[in-house]
């Protein structure tokens, strides 16, 4: 028996609930009982109280009688790991009753890089990356390295295997040291010091409840969603004391392991380990926790990761940029026969990186050939939109947009570090045949620098554009005989189907029914599966008897009908990762929708956070609905309802974002090219009277519509 670490924990519970006690009769004594309590930006309070017990706190009073109880009911010396357990749950709630005095007043305690607590869109942001195993697990690192070079290599490694990062004490200040990149940017989260640790519980157990619907103080549920689909583990660096010692049996609790590099009496097998080389903590840390991951070797000098996704290169930083309107670039996948392609070959036409000064700027075509026998022209596409995220995995490459308006950087350290263009090609050669084995059979890469070649090759590329524009366009929910399923979010919402049709994208925003057809193509027992459209009950609504019958046997049997072109009836579920939110404002006849990205007040009176935290977990909610953003733009948005004229109110960044086709959806449902300027946004404001007066004004047809109701 591991007595001596069980002790310690029992230890550290009661500094950390005495200090919490300390802490709250201070902020009491100086604020008033009355003060209200709450993180920023969440719906679900104070996460760790919400899902382990599920109390309701609004002001620093509510919180007197949990401490009191925890103190009673956790804190004891039971030396069992059962003990050790309960103790460290009540570190837990120690540690949230102490951080969350610290927002009193909307105070925001952290100064950059430190995050402090992690706000529900940082969570939904990464929802789907954790999801598809993109991101395969969380690591969270706490204490202090044996040396800052240490420290960062221990990073990089985690980084090239795509693990998502949360940070505590002195390690932050060894990465910083050595110029480490941290941040939300980097799904690297430096929290912060010591309670801060509980920021990372904080995020997992909001996990719980809102992608997997369990609900508030389902202790029980939660520990076992932790347990079963929450993939982290705790690493304990440098000299620990009491208190972390409990929460890190806190950790136990939720089923995360913890591995320590300082030695220690006796270990908990499986659960409290001892791992001093940092050459093998970071496996033995994955195989602990039962992470598997795809092993791709991409032969290039730089790191490739999600990590590196959100990494920006400014102008002043780059070696060399292409693309952005300051050069011609295009980037275009071409689906070859197979003895037009030579398997894995790499091609520069054109000057390579090393015939070129600091600071140029060139052309660039990226061209790549696929050969598969089960490939299909449909996917090219799909094969293409990759590109931008393969290069975007590489540390210091940088690239946005796509086709020809590509723009690409690559700065000054991957340039010293070796990187060249033709590591373009390897990394999409590695990245093609890995996620796509079963389409891919071979791939060729040419890079084009040279400004003539450029030239002649975009035009082969904008005529493939267009073409496959042409048949976009012609591809709608009534061209085709079956939509797909997306079960993929079901690792984190068990009862959770979104349905595919050509004219309405997952609402994640990043699964089109061409994605999904590719997908099931990929992998015929994966997540996209074909619903054939049969038994037609009602058009208008978009509801099938297939798709109702798919539905309900893919999630568990809670959900009976769907109906695809309401928000009102039947609509469909969320999962959590949603890119936005709609909501019914009645007073308006009509509807709101807001972003992840809109952190402000919206119309029906609650933020993106709070409006999310009521509709996720894969349950319906007629009058609001998670959706992708391209939605919007869909001829079969909400049709049954009055379609885009119920729009009222939508932030202007989405207004921005969605202009062009918006204006041209405006146009054919007969509302007119200004129709835009007659949604009210945040510059309009958030009541409802005074939108409804802005709407008056403006003549808004949804004000005639008939009753939504
Ligand atoms: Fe998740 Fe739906 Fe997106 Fe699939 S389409 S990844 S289920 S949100
Ligand atoms: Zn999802």
């Amino acid at each position: 028996m591991a007595n001596h670490l069980y002790k310690q924990a029992f230890d550290g519970a009661v500094i950390a609930t005495s200090y919490a006690e300390i802490l709250l009769n201070q902020a009491i004594k100086e604020h008033g009982e009355d003060t209200p309590v709450c993180y920023p930006d969440t719906a679900y309070k104070l996460p760790v109280i919400t899902a382990l017990s599920g109390e309701d706190v609004k002001t620093l009073k509510d919180l007197v009688p949990i401490l009191n109880r925890i103190r009673v009911t956790n804190v004891k010396e039971d030396l069992t790991l059962e003990g050790a357990k309960t103790n460290g749950e009540a570190a837990f709630y120690a540690a949230e009753i102490i951080e969350a005095l610290r927002y009193l007043k909307g105070q925001n305690p952290h100064v950059k890089p430190w995050t402090g607590f992690l706000a529900d869109p940082v969570l939904r942001k990464f929802g789907i990356q954790l999801v598809d195993f993109t991101i395969p697990g969380v690591a969270v690192i706490i204490g202090k390295a044996k040396d800052s070079k240490a420290a960062a290599r221990l990073i990089k490694e985690l980084q090239s295997k795509g693990i998502m990062l949360m940070l505590c004490n002195e390690i932050i200040e060894q990465l910083l040291e050595e110029n480490v990149k941290l941040g939300i940017d980097y799904i690297a989260f430096p929290l912060g010091n010591f309670t801060q640790a509980i920021h990372a519980v904080n995020f997992a157990l909001r996990g719980g409840l809102a992608f997997g619907g369990i609900t508030p103080g389902n202790k029980a549920a939660q520990l076992e969603y932790q347990r079963n689909r929450v993939r982290a583990f705790v690493l304990a660096l440098g000299e620990q004391d009491e208190v972390r010692i409990a929460a890190e049996f806190g950790a136990i609790m939720l089923g995360f392991p913890v591995i320590t590099d300082q030695p220690i009496a006796e270990e908990v097998p499986d659960w409290y380990v001892y791992q001093p080389d940092y050459e093998k903590i970071v496996p033995y840390s994955l195989e602990l926790r039962g992470i598997k991951l795809k092993i791709v070797d991409i032969n290039v000098p730089i790191t490739i990761g999600p990590a590196f996704e959100g990494e920006t290169v400014r102008g002043a930083d780059a070696y060399v940029e292409f693309g952005g309107g300051r050069t011609t670039a295009f980037e275009l996948v071409k689906m070859v026969g197979p003895d037009e392609i030579e398997d894995g070959k790499i091609t520069v036409v054109g000057p390579e990186i090393d015939d070129i000064e600091e600071g140029s700027k060139l052309p660039l075509g990226i061209y790549v050939k696929i050969y598969g026998r089960k490939m299909q022209p449909d996917f090219e596409g799909v094969l293409e939109r990759r590109v931008h995220y393969f290069v975007n995995y590489g540390e210091g490459l940088w690239h946005v947009a796509q086709r020809d308006i590509a723009w690409v950087r690559i700065n000054k350290d991957a340039h010293a570090k070796g990187f060249k263009f033709r590591h373009f090609g390897e990394i999409l050669i590695a990245k093609y045949k890995s996620e796509f084995p079963a389409i891919v059979d071979r791939v060729e890469v040419i890079i084009y620098t040279d400004k003539e070649q450029v030239e002649e090759r975009i035009k082969e590329a904008r005529a493939a554009y267009h073409q496959r524009d042409e048949r976009l366009r012609g591809l709608t929910d009534e061209s085709v005989d079956v939509f797909y399923s997306c079960t993929l979010c079901q690792s984190f919402a068990p009862n959770h189907v979104c349905v595919v049709a050509p004219e309405r994208v997952g609402l994640c925003g990043a699964v089109s029914w061409l994605d999904a057809k590719a997908s099931f193509e990929i992998t015929p027992t994966g997540p996209n599966q074909p619903i054939k459209k049969e038994g037609t009950i009602d058009e208008n609504k978009g509801i099938w008897r297939s798709v109702n019958e798919f539905v309900y046997n893919s999630s568990n049997r809670t959900l009976e009908e769907v109906a695809l072109y309401t928000l009102m009836e039947l609509p469909m579920t969320s999962c959590g990762c949603f890119e936005a939110i709609m909501a019914m404002v009645p007073e308006a006849n009509g509807l709101m929708i807001t972003t992840r990205e809109h952190s402000g007040m919206t119309p029906c009176g609650m933020t993106f956070s709070t409006l999310a935290g009521s509709v996720g977990g894969g349950v319906q909610s007629p009058g609001f609905m998670g959706i992708g953003k391209r939605y919007i733009v869909s001829k079969k948005f909400i049709k049954a309802d009055g379609g885009l004229g119920r729009i009222i109110w939508m932030p202007k960044d989405l207004k921005d974002f969605l202009r062009e086709d918006f204006i041209k959806r405006s146009v054919e449902e007969g509302l007119g090219e200004d129709f835009i300027d007659k949604v009210a946004d945040e510059s309009v404001g958030t009541d409802t009277e005074q939108i409804l007066s802005f709407l008056e004004e403006k003549g808004h047809p949804a004000l005639t519509m008939d009753p939504l109701f």
